[in-house]
């Protein structure tokens, strides 16, 4: 089995230069002599056999024969011993066991299709099918019922090809799973899109959409609102309060993140008396949007009683957070974190006010949602 010119030309270039080569996982490893292997007590998959034992993991070395078939080398102190089984010492095992002696000079056994699958040793054919490349030389064979002669390949050696583009199916893949020009062409494809979405004529009024922002004790339904914030599109401020919850006492864990103390509420509103006000706010709004929204409408979908009003507020409710994702992935696709400062960041937007504190947020989302949608108001 020799790496003829077209076999090495599939392998990635990577994969083997004539003194290392890079495994399936990653790890690459050294050409070295039989004189430096056995220097360093590294044994090949041969005499290990000759010892009953296998190899445990990879290789650690390999060395290439004279026809070009690569020899791989395992470090004998981590090996297992090979179950009885395999050892070919039962009577029967011996009398029986057929074996071929390979060009290299090693002896492998004959054995069936199943018995070499369970082993991970596989076909070239086979192999190929799972997209891998053989380099090493076969470890068993098998005699196929027209007397021709078919050879197993060890899995753990061979080499994974990368993967073709998706649309293409000529080169490798880059992002996802197209090739770089590809990928390109698709890019440009969803930015147009995008920007002819993002573009398009909303008729919306700035006094009938909203931006809010809220802070909770935690995470979880169980968890209370101690603040709102709630900004018409043109960045009037119509609700800034603090709220005081009526089961938490303390939040010490969210406190660090918005710096809401126990203390800072205590004078404040509950939820309860700011209800109608807050319900006033959304009647009158076509649009009410927050930066990951889910998080908020989960909250405050609560001030309504019915699923069929809460389900209401649902449809007018709008994610900027979603939207700036589907911005980044069209013109930034390299980023991947879109928290609202990496909004503000990439969109050269500037904070009013503290960062963090709910209302400069909520100003921020309204800035954010601005400059994606530029034709979002008529007014
Ligand atoms: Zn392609």
């Amino acid at each position: 089995m020799a790496i003829n010119p077209a076999n090495t030309e599939q392998l990635d270039v990577e994969n083997i230069d004539g003194n290392t080569m890079k495994l399936r996982s990653g790890a690459i490893i050294p050409r070295i002599t039989k004189e430096a292997a056995d220097r360093r007590a590294l044994l090949t998959r041969s005499i290990l056999a000759k010892l009953h034992l296998s190899p445990v993991g990879e290789p650690v070395a390999f060395d290439l024969s004279e026809d070009g078939s690569v020899m791989f080398y395992f470090d004998s102190s981590r090996v297992t011993e090979t179950p009885a089984e395999l050892w070919y010492n039962t009577t029967e095992r011996t009398a029986n066991r057929e074996t071929v002696t390979l060009e290299s000079g090693n002896e492998i056994e004959r054995m069936g299709t199943r018995r070499a699958a369970s082993y991970g040793f596989y076909t070239k054919r086979r192999l190929d099918e799972m997209n891998y490349d053989v380099v090493e030389e076969p470890v068993a064979y098998n005699i196929a019922k027209d007397g021709s002669t078919v050879y197993f390949y060890d899995k753990k050696t061979a080499i994974r090809r990368p993967l073709k583009c998706i649309v293409c199916g000529k080169d490798v893949r880059y992002k996802r799973k197209m090739c770089r020009a590809c990928f390109e062409r698709d890019l440009l494809r969803r930015r147009e899109d995008g920007d002819a979405y993002r573009a398009q004529p909303r008729g919306m009024s700035r006094e009938r959409v909203l931006f809010f922002d809220l802070e909770l004790t935690g995470v979880y339904t169980h968890d209370e609102i101690i603040s709102v914030s709630i900004t018409n599109g043109r960045g009037d401020i119509l609700m800034d309060t603090l709220v005081r919850p009526l089961r938490k006492k303390k939040w010490t864990k969210t406190e660090k993140i918005h710096g809401i103390t126990p203390a800072m509420v205590e004078n404040s509103p509950t939820l309860d008396e700011l209800v109608p006000t807050i319900k006033e706010l959304f009647a009158n709004a076509d649009n009410i949007i927050a930066f990951g929204v889910s998080t908020d409408y989960s909250h405050i979908k609560y001030i309504y009683e019915t699923e069929a009003e809460q389900e209401a507020l649902h449809k007018k409710v709008r994610c900027c957070a979603n939207e700036f994702v589907r911005f980044q992935s069209e013109h930034y696709p390299d980023n991947n974190h879109a928290s609202l400062i990496d909004a503000m960041a990439c969109l050269g937007i500037s904070w009013d006010g503290i960062p963090h504190s709910s209302i400069a947020d909520t100003i921020a989302c309204m800035k954010v949602w601005e400059a994606l949608f530029p034709n979002y108001y008529i007014d």
